[in-house]
């Protein structure tokens, strides 16, 4: 996968895209490029492809609003069905890990409270792919045993394993289907509301509101000085030697640079002055957008909100390029699989566009 790519190579040159979405292409002289998704990286010009995002599926807006189509199409022969219980994928584990799609026999024993399937998209041959939520079944094993090796999975375990395009195909269905199972009802007059548009939109029978499934925009960002950057413990993670990017949801009416001035200033104290986009990530735990950016600090005396944070610090980029081998003591830091160590990595290897 890219990220295992770039994670071992030093010189691959991260893409940025910045906010006016010119993709950059430049890349460290002598360092030759080899993108495992050339189709990704290069013919739509995307920047980096973090996991959970990747999604190679044609999301079909044509055929969402036929809902006799979408019917039919869940009861096709070549429709492929991915399960979900309680938020966890069915993965098959016997060779390389991946999603373990079924076809749509089963769904005449699911409870009718399961909801019905909700309709990701297209692959490349056409198949209509669908996700259900089998939550409402007690015992889960009799489907699971409907693709010989699987298993229901927790969905951050699965992504690290299985193909960066499953990673984004399991973003989108399980952000879609924990919407569903949080918004039944229809939040100005309370009537249970019904899925339309294979999943994109709830509509209430009785008010004819229409809800649309939430996106959770976050701001994250390396925030630096010189030859130093910022690095924070939650107190959630207080006690242990966890430090990460500063990050925090966008509040309404703000653009991203007034977001990551702002978190910037309520957690560790700091003013900010220039701001750049790296790259985002969809986080479907259960529906974040992580925006990436590097921050300039412009002042340097830090004060901790002590109601969240447990502690913000600098460090040199030295310490930084340990911590990142997991050689600094007593700091640990977030792996490949969150932007973060993207935003720390491309900063401490002066890669970033900044
Ligand atoms: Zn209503």
């Amino acid at each position: 996968m890219i990220l295992n790519q770039v994670q071992n190579d030093n010189c691959w040159k991260m893409y940025t895209l910045g906010l006016t979405l010119i993709a950059t292409t430049d890349t460290v002289a002598g360092c030759e490029r080899k993108p495992d998704h050339p189709e990704l990286t290069e013919n739509k010009n995307l920047s980096y492809t973090h996991i959970f995002a990747g999604n190679p599926f044609d999301r079909g807006d044509h055929v969402r609003r036929d809902e006799d189509l979408l019917k039919k199409m869940i009861r096709q022969d070549n429709t492929k069905l991915l399960p979900f219980h309680k938020l966890q994928p069915l993965v098959r584990r016997e060779g390389q890990a991946e999603l373990a799609w079924i076809g749509h026999e089963f769904l005449d024993s699911l409870p009718e409270e399961a909801g019905g399937p909700k309709f990701l998209g297209f692959d490349e041959d056409r198949n209509p792919h669908f996700a259900v939520d089998i939550s409402a079944v007690e015992d889960p094993s009799g489907i699971a045993a409907l693709a010989p090796g699987a298993a229901f999975e927790d969905g951050r375990a699965a992504a690290t394993d299985i193909s960066q395009e499953e990673s984004g195909i399991l973003a989108q269905a399980r952000s879609n289907l924990n919407w569903h199972s949080q918004h039944r009802f229809c939040s100005s007059c309370g009537t249970e509301s019904q899925s339309q548009r294979g999943g994109l939109m709830r509509e209430c029978p009785k008010c004819k509101s229409q809800h649309f499934p939430r996106t959770d925009p976050v701001a994250i960002m390396l925030v630096y000085k010189g030859d130093r950057c910022v690095m924070g413990q939650t107190q959630a993670r207080h006690d242990s030697t966890f430090y990460s990017c500063l990050a925090g949801f966008m509040d309404q009416g703000e653009s991203i640079e007034e977001g990551v001035r702002r978190e910037v200033m309520e957690e560790g104290g700091l003013e900010v002055g220039k701001v750049t986009y790296h790259s985002s990530q969809p986080w479907p735990f259960p529906a974040s957008l992580m925006i990436g950016c590097h921050a300039e600090a412009i002042s340097e005396d830090i004060v901790i909100d002590t109601g969240e944070m447990s502690d913000v610090r600098w460090f040199t980029r030295d310490e930084v390029k340990l911590a990142l081998e997991d050689k600094l003591e007593g700091v640990s830091i977030p792996g490949p699989i969150a932007i973060a160590h993207h935003l720390i990595k491309a900063w401490a290897y002066e890669t970033a566009n900044i």
